[in-house]
């Protein structure tokens, strides 16, 4: 039978299996099933050569019981609602298993931001905010970067708000450019806090980083950031990296600055120079001391888990294992740094982004990484024990932390 690979059904069987091990009660395993809230809606968007074309976007408020929805947008042409959905559950763990004082949500449109022109990108960008706009605020629900989208679209997206409002509120929205409020340190904070983790994962595991081999899928935001941070800060040699048109690989180590060029100058990672070409699935079953996915859901999956020859895995995109691939990881006893843990970086510095809005007193990148650092050894060391305590892989560790937390905070409120 072929796998069933719709991100909320697996989101969906991930929290059943989490429930189950906590025994938790019924009734609050079904409210926490579902999202509280969606949105659905057409965006018209005035296109360049006069006709108006409608886009369908999507804003899903997942949970909110331990404070406003929090979660990315994405721009992306196979946008679905149950993409969204579940990466609006996952975001609820998020929040929940670094303990940050927040929900989750995420939003998406469906559309290919490559065939828009930068006049049609602020304008749909500007529709998507006036569609959510009374929906949304600093303590509803806040949105961010995600797949496509970036500072100038939320700096877009907050004057849309503000121009709505009529008030100033950097807080409604984060991964902002600086000038408007935006944090020190958010552009490389999701790879930054996989970084603590990887870190902590290999002093637990007892492997030491420095020259350890690493292969990363996805050179984009996260995957690029990764790519530098494991070379300079853990003095890890990345041998492979990939992007969606395929992969390249040098033995003794990518050079960082050689791809980026690279990639600015022609669109992919593939020809950088001194590489050799990679196919992607190939960079999967590479045999490296850590493998990144930083790229898309799906990647590890029944099909090739039982060819992963990585001591462990670091999951830096959202949902790249699917359930039969836990399975088969974990029973050949390779461990995962499950994605709501590893990549919790990004909206972890996203609230303290939040948190300084609200006092217009900004902090210091330093002070950024030290503080983001302690809460995400916190939380890896929360997981691995929990993991360790109940016996299960910490997919399942990280659920138990989280839905914990979040179920708490219900049953606190009186909802379940
Ligand atoms: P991005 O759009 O900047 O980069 C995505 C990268 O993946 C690109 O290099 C793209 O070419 C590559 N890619 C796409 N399809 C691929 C395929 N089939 N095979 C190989 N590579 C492919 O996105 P990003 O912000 O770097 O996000 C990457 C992942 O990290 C996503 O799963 C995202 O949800 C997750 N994430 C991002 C953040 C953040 O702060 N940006 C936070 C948490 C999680």
């Amino acid at each position: 039978m072929s796998e069933n690979l719709n991100p909320f059904t697996i989101a969906q069987q991930q929290l059943d299996e989490a429930t189950a091990v906590l025994r938790l009660n019924p009734d609050m395993h079904a409210f926490l099933r579902e999202p509280m809230r969606e949105f659905h809606f057409s965006i018209p968007v005035k296109m360049d050569d006069g006709h108006t074309k409608t886009f369908r976007g999507f804003r899903v408020q997942y949970n909110d019981a331990r404070g406003p929805a929090k979660g990315g947008i994405r721009f992306h042409p196979h946008e679905t609602i149950d993409t969204v959905r579940a990466l609006a559950a996952w975001m609820t763990w998020k929040t929940a298993v670094v303990n940050v004082p927040l929900g989750g949500g995420k939003g998406g449109v469906i559309c290919n931001p490559r065939d828009l022109s930068p006049g049609e990108l602020e304008r749909l960008s500007r529709g998507y905010m006036r569609a959510i706009a009374r929906y949304v605020g600093l303590t509803q629900d806040v949105p961010a970067p995600d797949v496509n989208t970036n500072p100038q679209i939320m700096a877009w997206m907050l004057d849309e708000y503000e121009t709505i409002t009529g008030h100033r509120e950097p807080g409604v929205i984060t991964g902002k450019p600086l000038e408007l409020g935006g944090s020190a340190g958010r552009g490389p904070a999701t790879a930054m806090g996989g970084i603590f983790t990887i870190r902590e994962m290999a002093k637990h595991l007892g492997i030491n980083l420095q020259g350890a081999t690493c292969a990363i899928q996805g050179f984009g935001n996260v995957g690029s950031f990764a790519t530098k941070l494991a070379t300079e800060i853990l003095g890890m040699k990345v041998i492979a990296v990939s992007d969606e048109f395929g992969g390249i690989i040098n033995q003794h180590g990518l050079d960082y600055q050689a791809v980026s060029q690279h990639l600015k100058r022609t669109g992919k990672v593939e020809g950088t120079p001194n590489t050799e070409p990679l196919a992607n699935e190939d960079l999967l079953t590479l045999k490296v001391d850590v493998l990144i996915p930083a790229a898309i859901e799906n990647q590890i999956t029944a099909s090739n888990a039982d060819k992963i020859q990585t001591r462990f895995i670091a999951e830096l995109a959202n949902g790249p294992t699917t359930p039969a691939a836990d399975n088969i990881l974990y029973d050949r006893g390779i461990p995962v740094i499950p994605d709501f843990l590893c990549n919790a970086g990004g909206v972890t510095v996203s609230y303290f982004e939040m948190v300084q809005n609200s006092y217009q007193f900004y902090w210091e990148e330093n002070m950024i990484n030290e503080r983001l650092d302690a809460l995400m050894s916190k939380a890896f060391h929360d997981v691995i024990h929990m993991a360790g305590d109940k016996k299960v892989d910490n997919r399942v560790g990280a659920y138990l932390v989280a839905v914990n937390r979040v179920a708490e905070a219900v049953r606190l409120r009186g909802w379940v």
